[in-house]
């Protein structure tokens, strides 16, 4: 099937300040070994069950990301390793993250997830959420996260410029950020948009960190 090959092909077509995230959500151990052992270190899963798994038995120098819906109750489980949370979209779940990471004595670095497209199915923050729960006190108070960036999911559509639209959205919403509320925060500079149909798109948009499974792995059996 050749995974390193395919594995190449993308990242010759990215620019090198990006980061790819390999998605081996669904996929078996060997496949993922495959993509480790050409090089690739970033992996994201989707289900906290798998997430763990994989993390135990795969070589200890990977780094995880969580890319899926994460619930408060299983934070616990992927506290002590997970490199990067890319679905936070909530006061409360950032503030059981936090508590986590204390006890693990972390650091644990997030992702805001913002609702950025126009269908009703996606999670996410809307602006405006984002920016009280920024200002919150309860966030203020929060030491054992760091917040790295946004992360947003276009809405499925062959429509290429509404994809255009979301991913760019998500950019100014990224931008103001930047300006105002995260100023003098360097770490504050990861955008994950873009997956195996849009990522040039969401590149070109701004991405810096695109998630990428079936261009990669090829096509999932659920
Ligand atoms: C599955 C998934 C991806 C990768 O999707 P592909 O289309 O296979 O590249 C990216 N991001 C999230 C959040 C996912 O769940």
């Amino acid at each position: 099937m050749g995974v390193a090959k395919n594995l190449q092909a993308v990242k010759d077509v990215i620019p090198s300040h990006v980061t790819l995230v390999a998605v081996s959500k669904t996929k078996p151990d060997e496949v993922i070994l495959e993509a480790y052992q050409a090089g690739h270190r970033d992996f994201g899963e989707n289900k906290v069950q798998d997430l763990v798994g994989k993390q135990e038995r795969l070589p200890a120098d990977i780094r995880w990301h969580m890319i899926g819906h994460l619930q408060s109750n299983k934070v616990k489980y992927l506290a002590p390793f997970v490199h990067l949370l890319h679905g936070v979209d909530s006061l409360k779940l950032l503030g059981v993250i936090n508590r986590e990471a204390e006890k693990n004595d972390r650091v644990i670095d997030c992702l805001f997830q913002v609702r950025i497209a126009l269908e009703e199915t996606k999670f996410g923050l809307p602006e405006e959420d984002l920016k009280q729960l920024i200002q919150s006190d309860e966030f203020a108070a929060m030491d054992h996260v760091r917040i790295r960036g946004l992360m947003g999911m276009a809405t499925y559509t062959e429509n290429s410029n509404q994809i255009r639209e979301e991913f760019r959205q998500l950019k100014r919403i990224f931008d103001r950020l930047k300006a105002s509320q995260f100023k003098n925060q360097e770490s504050f500079d990861q955008l994950s948009c873009g997956m195996s149909g849009d990522y040039a798109l969401a590149i070109e948009e701004g991405s810096n960190l695109v998630r990428i499974g079936s261009l990669i792995f090829g096509p999932r059996n659920y």
